[in-house]
């Protein structure tokens, strides 16, 4: 089963990708969190996405598709696929169905997750993560249960994303309308898009999502 997640910079994607994975026993793939982790460990590819990413435009296509093709190929005997944050583009659409016909898979669910502007510019200027385990947290909505320690590995390291900087998210939801949303129509015309109101609570949110895998799967 492969299953796409499609919404604007601090939907939930990751977050609902991470749920709906562990639920349905899917490998996720987060391109965001494949290419941080080039960036800090400084490889060739990492040195050159560094200041694309920074700046909230979107990394070139070859290079986003040569990892996701790696990430298959190391886990073709997987279930299926949670993909958190791919495709971004009409070109990346067009070259995972390629990828999928080679291993006799399909697109089965394109979840979008629907939010407005506005309150994602607040979500996403609150947010930090625990640097030792990575699990997100937002100040407002989603604070640690005790202050300044990480509520699944007791660390008391926090980080925020470079790119959740107000200005660069901007230009990340600018991205996100020229070159991500096209994908809505394209979607919908194969008839596997399914929208969901993503400003609910994250449980509620998981819940919609699961009962529409599970009524289209039995
Ligand atoms: P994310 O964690 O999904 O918000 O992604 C963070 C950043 O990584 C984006 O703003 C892009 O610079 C880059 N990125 C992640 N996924 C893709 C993709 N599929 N295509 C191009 N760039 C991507």
């Amino acid at each position: 089963m492969i299953v796409i997640f499609l919404g604007p910079p601090g939907s939930g994607k990751g977050t609902q990708a991470a749920m709906i994975s562990k639920e349905f026993n899917l490998k996720i793939l987060s391109t965001g969190d494949l290419l941080r982790s080039e960036m800090s460990a400084q490889t060739d590819i990492g040195i050159k996405i560094k200041e694309v990413v920074n700046s909230g435009k979107l990394v070139a296509d070859e290079i986003v598709l040569e990892i996701i093709e790696k990430n298959f190929r190391k886990n073709v005997q997987t279930n299926g696929f949670v993909l958190d944050g791919f495709p971004r583009t009409i070109i990346q659409a067009q070259k995972l169905n390629v990828l999928l016909d080679h291993s006799g898979r399909k697109v089965d669910f394109v979840i979008e997750l629907n939010v407005d502007q506005e309150y994602l510019l607040e979500r996403l200027t609150n947010r930090f993560q625990c640097k030792k385990c990575g699990a997100s947290y937002n100040k407002i909505y989603k604070p640690t249960k005790t202050l300044g320690v990480c509520d699944v590995c007791g660390s008391k390291e926090f980080i925020v994303r470079d790119d959740d900087k107000a200005e660069v998210i901007k230009k990340r939801f600018k991205e996100y309308k020229k070159l991500t949303e096209p994908l809505l129509p394209y979607y919908n015309a194969q008839g596997n898009l399914y929208q969901i109101d993503a400003k609910q609570e994250p449980q509620r949110v998981f819940e919609e999502i699961s009962s529409i895998l599970k009524n289209v799967l039995t």
